[in-house]
């Protein structure tokens, strides 16, 4: 399979007052083209930073991508300047984020809005532009698209406001679209809806899904393979059956346990004890230790390496690793 895209050794870090932040701290990762790839984890872990990443949009100038590459179609975005930046950006890749109206300007049509992208990036007529324009409410499902054009952002639904930035994410026909927390401040039906929707965006156009989530029953609908991240790091990578049916990391495990499912009463719900590690002063070992009811000496002196337990599978436990000294903490 093609890699569209390939992030290596990937470290973030912020400038606060009270210190550092490495929010990111050696992250690998790829993504091939067509597939979906959901990277999940609880807030702080390093999800969304990873994924601005791509986009060089780590603020400055308290974030910075210390160490790393992120190579895109054979160029490595880290080392590509503002302006060559600004015409990847919503061409090659584009991005959506949970909130659609901060997304869309309230003061301009829909149709105004999904052509000005492509008026940007391409010589376009404007007959050229409304037809591309309706073609793209087509595909994300807005009926009257012909009518709808002249309507504004507040004339729609939160469901329909969200097809349309993604709409607009797709108009300029990018090879990647990254989607952070894309359906968080949706209820639970349209969300169900929008992630359809993406799954026949992929069918019909095959472009590549990055999808940023928290939530395990939103990436048991999409994803192709699936990226766990916890304490700046990625601790379990693998397709999207290993993950689900064979997780390997203690919290991938918790994290699953922590998912209510149709068939489970609620009170069997588990809950992941603890607080993520402190990331101005991050943990030397394994960053689960403080929460792992499996933690061992060697998790809080060194951190685990990666083992790969097939082709797609990999996890850095040290309960995967034959070199660990089985010594309860
Ligand atoms: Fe738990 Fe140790 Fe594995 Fe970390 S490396 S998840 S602390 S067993
Ligand atoms: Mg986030």
């Amino acid at each position: 399979m093609e890699k569209i895209l390939e992030i290596k050794d990937l470290h973030v870090h912020f400038s606060t007052y009270g210190g550092t932040v490495q929010a990111v701290r050696g992250v690998n990762l790829y993504l091939n083209k067509g597939e979906t790839l959901a990277i999940v984890g609880e807030s702080g872990s390093g999800k969304s930073v990873t994924s601005n990443s791509i986009m060089q949009l780590i603020p400055t100038p308290s974030g910075k991508i210390v160490q790393g590459s992120i190579h895109f179609k054979g160029r490595d975005l880290v080392q590509t300047t503002k302006k060559e930046m600004r015409a990847i950006r919503g061409v090659d890749i584009s991005m959506i984020f949970q909130d659609p109206m901060t997304a869309l300007n309230p003061t301009l049509t829909i149709g105004d809005q999904l052509t000005e992208g492509l008026k940007q990036h391409a010589s376009i007529s404007k007959a050229k532009a409304k037809e591309k324009a309706l073609e793209m409410l087509r595909l994300v499902g807005i009926p009257n698209p012909d009518s709808r054009l002249k309507q504004y952002p507040h004339q729609f639904s939160g469901g329909m406001r969200q097809r349309i930035v993604i709409a607009m994410a797709l108009i300029c026909e990018p090879d990647l679209l990254i989607a952070d927390e894309p359906t968080t401040a949706l209820d639970v039906t349209i969300q169900a809806q929008i992630m359809e929707l993406f799954k026949e965006i992929q069918e019909k156009t095959g472009v590549s899904i990055i999808l940023v989530t928290h939530d395990l029953g939103v990436v048991a609908r999409v994803a192709d393979r699936v990226a766990v991240m916890y304490g700046g790091k990625i601790i379990e990578t693998g397709n999207k059956d290993d993950i689900f049916y064979h997780p390997q990391h203690p919290y991938t495990i918790g994290l699953l346990q922590s998912v209510p499912r149709l068939d489970m009463d609620d009170d069997i719900l588990q809950p992941i004890d603890g607080t993520p590690p402190d990331l101005f002063a991050p943990p030397q070992g394994c960053p689960f230790t403080a929460r792992c009811a499996h933690a061992m000496q060697v998790c809080a002196n060194v951190h685990p390496f990666t083992s790969h337990l097939s082709d797609s599978h990999q996890v850095e436990c040290w309960l995967q690793d034959a070199r660990a000294k089985r010594q309860p903490v």
